[in-house]
């Protein structure tokens, strides 16, 4: 299961990471379960790698009292005793692909005792009295779904009343069904609250907190020097320079460190680092990152204003951050059709992430909306998991690489219908239609499809600029001088929301530039002079 060119490599991470030993149980069934002998291979694996995995191999059929004690209904079940002695943190299905890496963390965290979590969630985490069970729904190739595992698992490491429940759906259809899960990562608390992507550390601590009555803050200043908008390339970069220049700095980013390098298979040009992977990109930003003191908030920026010479930076938990300047590295995010049915239908049908979600739709019919590379390297990808794509395209040319266009048409399951528009997406609880137009003809089309793929580009992220209003450009991006300064006094903007050049290297650098510009302006209160470049 574990490729022979990988084993030094998970070796050294267990034997760096496994100090004391840590029990696994494997239920698994003696009548025909393909992944069971799979799910055994692995953790045979794993544990033929390290002593400290001690692992056990039970029967569901012959262990009715304790399967029905441990509350197992399903096989393979991965059971991870957590240092405070309970089997809590549970993997149902088999933990390959980005799970994997999961599943090496919660070994580590359950054998050394120690999560990630930040001071103040571990704070809050401890005063949960009540029983809550969470379930997180997964993919093995989604790249969002490891930052929602992490968070529960670490939860249920830090108190024994949390059960956490890792399940790759794909293997549990009637699960799906139940849950309604056609994207991942969804997560399920106490069979009631809904999670659907991947919640960042502080609001999905928050929701449990709630859910215990318990109150957390994670603002831990009345005033920052510098609060980031965005934890992306830009945004980490522009973190490091800041405390490096010696000022009080805040981060805020609503999903994950890494921004779209999470969604990116391999960075060929970001210098040193030849073929990284997007997420490995990620994680190593956020390791950077973490090394240094800065206040990273997990939240979604709703608005900012700005009062004398103070801005308030009003969070979707409700909270307000104070500070004195500010860095909006907010990127850029999948651009919307804004037709009916998008949004009702958005986790219950409509996906902007083929490789996330495209798992849930083997042998089904879906649509994959647009005209670009990313369109089209969909509609392949696809071609492969489902019984029949249509790839629907506004214009009758791609502007997709040739290359993706001649495999495109070789592809016997998919029917390309152009110059065609979608206007509406219908269904009931899901997908079910699509209604495009001709643009031609301008005649009515309805084709039946379980899901739609919407890939039609990227736009900026600037909704929460509802309050102040900088300077944009025709495209709908932030204007900035040379040194990141906008059109408002103490704002600054860095990264792909600037459209100077979408590209990792440019963002880190802008990032850089606005946080050395900020220390400046702070400390020599230099008059602010704007002449944008874009
Ligand atoms: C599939 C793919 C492949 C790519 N390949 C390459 C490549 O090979 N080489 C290359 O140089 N570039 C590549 N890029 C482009 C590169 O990833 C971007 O240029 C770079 O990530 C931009 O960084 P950023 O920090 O400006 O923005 P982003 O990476 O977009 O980060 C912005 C962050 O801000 C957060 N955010 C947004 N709004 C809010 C809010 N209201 N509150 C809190 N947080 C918020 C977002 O969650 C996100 O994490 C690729 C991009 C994609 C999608």
């Amino acid at each position: 299961m574990i490729p022979p060119q990988e084993k030094p490599k998970v070796r050294e991470i267990l034997e760096a990471g496994l100090k004391k030993p840590v029990e696994v149980i494997l239920f698994t069934q003696k009548y025909v379960c393909h992944t069971c002998i799979h799910a055994l291979e692995l953790l045979q694996e794993l544990a033929s790698l390290n002593p400290n995995i001690v692992l056990k191999v039970l029967y569901l059929e012959e262990e009715k009292e304790l399967s029905k004690k441990l509350n197992i209904d399903k096989v393979p079940a991965i059971l991870i005793k957590a240092p405070h002695g309970k089997y809590n943190l549970r993997f149902y299905g088999l933990p390959t692909g980005y799970e994997f890496s999961v599943l090496l963390d919660a070994l580590i965290m359950a054998s050394s005792s120690r999560t990630q979590l930040k001071e103040k969630s571990k704070e809050a985490l401890r005063k949960i009295t009540k029983n809550i069970t969470i379930k997180v729904f997964v993919t093995p190739t989604c790249p969002y779904c490891p930052t929602a595992s992490r968070n529960a698992l670490m939860a249920a490491i830090e108190n024994p009343h949390l059960l956490t429940e890792i399940i790759e759906i794909s293997e549990y259809p009637h699960l799906a069904q139940k849950y309604n899960v056609q994207a991942v990562p969804k997560t399920v608390i106490n069979e009631k609250i809904v999670l659907e992507g991947a919640y960042p550390e502080d609001m999905f601590i928050k929701t449990l907190a709630s859910i215990a009555g318990v109150k957390i803050s994670y603002i831990a200043r009345e005033t920052y020097d510098v609060l980031i908008i965005g934890g992306g390339g830009a945004g980490v970069t522009a973190a490091i320079y800041s405390v490096r220049r010696g000022l009080k700095t805040a981060l805020v980013e609503r999903k994950d460190i890494g921004g779209q390098l999470l969604e990116a298979s391999t960075i060929e040009n970001y210098p040193g680092l030849y073929g990284v992977m997007g997420p490995e990109l990620a994680q190593l930003f956020k390791m950077h990152l973490l090394e240094f003191n800065v206040d990273l908030i997990y939240d979604e920026v709703m608005d900012i204003r700005k009062k004398e010479n103070i801005f308030e930076v009003i969070l979707k938990s409700g909270e307000v951050a104070r500070a004195r300047t500010v860095i909006i590295a907010s990127g850029m995010e999948h651009r919307r059709l804004n037709i009916p049915g998008e949004k009702e239908y958005l986790g219950k049908g409509v996906s902007y992430c083929a490789v996330c979600d495209g798992a849930l739709y083997k042998n089904k019919v879906v649509a994959v909306i647009g005209g670009g590379s990313t369109a089209v390297s969909y509609a392949l990808y696809l071609s492969d998991i489902c019984k029949k794509v249509y790839l629907i395209h506004r214009r009758k040319q791609f502007r997709a690489e040739d290359i993706l266009v001649k495999q495109l048409r070789e592809r016997s399951n998919i029917e390309i219908l152009v110059p065609y528009v979608a206007v509406e997406i219908i269904g009931e609880n899901s997908v079910k239609k699509l209604k495009i137009v001709n643009r031609e003809t301008i005649t009515e089309k309805i084709i039946d499809v379980d899901g739609v793929f919407i890939a039609i580009g990227h736009e900026p992220n600037v909704s929460f600029l509802k309050s102040i209003k900088p300077e944009f450009n025709k495209k709908g991006f932030i204007k900035v001088d040379a040194r990141m300064r906008t059109s408002i006094e103490g704002l600054f903007a860095a990264g792909d929301i600037t459209s100077i050049e979408n590209q990792l290297v440019v963002a880190c650098a802008q990032g850089a530039i606005a946080a050395l510009t900020a220390a400046k302006y702070l400390k020599e209160k230099e008059p602010w002079s704007f002449k944008p470049i874009n």
